[in-house]
């Protein structure tokens, strides 16, 4: 462990080029698992949703789910890939708790989808991320391990297993290396899952959420002098958001060009990303394809989609995400850069769905990507999860339109919006936020506040309009902020005679 200081991020690349890759685990919303009826649907008491296939008892055989195989086939024609004629399963042995047949059935070198290419937008530039296959697997299941601090299995006191998940139909995602992005990288790695996610999300055959792990990633960087071959790869898992995926890129572009610069190596490992801390932790040394004697899996019939039925597929895919957003660029009227940030706050969707509910497009952009972006960042997840749906988005500008509400109140009833407390009509009612629009409430406390200070008054009185600002303040004051301040100001003007 090294204990010198670490380089800045802009002191890190200067001296390096980074090769990045990303390997992307979608879990497929079929209604049964890849193998057997079980369901599939989050959540549920462990253990329940289980039976001989994917429990591994012996005797029971796998039969593979259609709709898993069409799910897999759309994303892969999605990717622009080649779909296999013909390709088979295969047994991945390696021995782990979560798994109980101690081999999952996946692919190997006979994908169902190969070499196809996703484009991204990074910094007014389109980056084509190759895709080297799209593969067919099923999941494993999950371990809890309690007693310990951290519910990591060190210094727990037992581990129990929940097989709900194992079987569950998952797609894996492979890009070919991706060089030359320079400093970048992380943008790019960033992008390219962005997008990834547009497109599955898209075909409707996963919900692709990051947090529930319905869509993971394992981010792959080396680095290399310029001109020198590339650098040794490490792998870093539990990159669990968006935001995840850059900072471990740019984390570990840190990390290996500090071992680098101290002539150290880079050894070819998984690694951890940690949420907290932002920064990577070595895990297992990575196994190689050999270690999992990977072998034809004899229990499953070969894979031979129809070409006609491929064809189909093809003909029905939806608008691909990126021509969508073209689309929808011009009719909202934005300039690149803003549409960039809006899809770079992966709020393309919720925009599009509060304009639905009837807001207009710049206000829904407003709300996504001002209050509601900042609370998402504040609290490290992704926007779609800050907890305010584009109904109630819609809502609270339906109010600030209709006067009900100011800005500032607004903020505060998307707060308690946020904090699940009810629609914006019944925060704003609970919490008694309304603007003041009575007038005898609002005159009384404009008389109030001319007594208090009638030096100000006379000031105002004798022409000094300017000094009315300091009234203002003190009905506004008084009201809690939940007065107009247009209204406010005019009120005092009249009182005083100087409007
Ligand atoms: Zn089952």
């Amino acid at each position: 462990m090294t204990t010198t200081t670490l380089p800045t991020y802009d002191e890190a690349i200067a001296g390096f080029e980074p090769v990045i890759g990303l390997e992307t685990h979608v879990e497929l919303g079929t209604n049964t698992k890849m193998f057997c009826g079980c369901p599939t649907d989050f959540g549920g008491e462990p253990n329940t949703r289980v039976c001989p296939v994917c429990l591994g008892l012996p005797g029971s055989l796998p039969v593979a789910n259609k709709a898993a195989i069409e799910a897999t086939i759309r994303i892969g024609l999605a990717l622009n890939c080649s779909i296999a004629t013909w390709c088979r399963f295969a047994r991945k042995n390696y021995f782990y708790p979560d798994m109980p047949k101690n081999f999952q059935i996946s692919q190997y070198d006979e994908p169902l989808c190969v070499d196809g290419y996703l484009d991204v937008e990074v910094d007014g530039k389109t980056v084509r991320i190759g895709i080297e296959r799209v593969h067919l697997e099923e999941d494993t299941g999950k371990t809890l391990h309690v007693g310990g601090a951290t519910g990591r299995i060190h210094g727990a006191t037992e581990s129990l297993v929940d097989y709900n998940r194992a079987g569950i139909p998952l797609v894996e995602i492979v890009t070919k290396p991706v060089p030359g992005a320079g400093a970048l990288a992380p943008e790019v790695a960033r992008a390219y899952v962005t997008e990834l996610r547009e497109v599955i999300r898209g075909l409707g055959v996963s919900d692709v959420r990051m947090e529930e792990g319905s869509l993971r990633c394992d981010v792959n960087t080396s680095l290399n002098r310029p001109g020198e071959e590339w650098g040794t790869r490490t792998e870093t898992k539990n990159v669990n958001s968006l935001r995840s995926v850059e900072r471990a890129v740019r984390s570990e572009i840190i990390r290996q060009s500090a071992v680098l610069e101290s002539g150290g190596r880079i050894i070819q490992e998984t690694r951890h990303f940690s949420e907290e801390t932002g920064d990577t932790r070595p895990g297992r040394s990575k196994e190689t394809a050999t270690d999992y004697r990977y072998f034809p899996e004899p229990d499953l019939v070969p894979l031979a989609p129809d070409p006609a039925w491929v064809e189909e597929l093809k003909a029905a895919l939806p608008e691909p995400p990126r021509e969508r957003r073209k689309r929808i660029q011009e009719a909202w009227g934005l300039s690149d850069l803003d549409m960039q940030s809006v899809v770079n706050a992966g709020a393309v969707e919720l925009i599009e769905e509060t304009v639905a509910a009837g807001a207009t497009a710049a206000a829904a952009r407003k709300w996504w990507l001002g209050e509601l972006a900042r609370r998402a960042n504040e609290a490290g997840i992704d926007l779609a999860s800050v907890g305010a749906t584009p109904a109630q988005v819609a809502e609270l500008q339906t109010l600030v339109d209709g006067g009900k509400l100011n800005d500032k109140l607004a903020r505060v009833v998307l707060e308690g919006v946020v904090a699940g407390e009810g629609s914006p009509t019944a925060v704003m009612e609970a919490r008694g936020l309304a603007v003041v629009s009575d007038t005898g409430a609002l005159t009384a406390a404009v008389d109030e506040a001319i007594a208090a200070n009638p030096d100000v008054a006379a000031k105002v009185r004798d022409g000094k309009v300017a000094a009315a600002g300091a009234l203002v303040g003190a009905v506004m004051k008084t009201t809690k902020g939940q007065a107009d301040a247009k209204t406010v100001r005019e009120l005092i003007l009249e009182r005083l005679g100087a409007g």
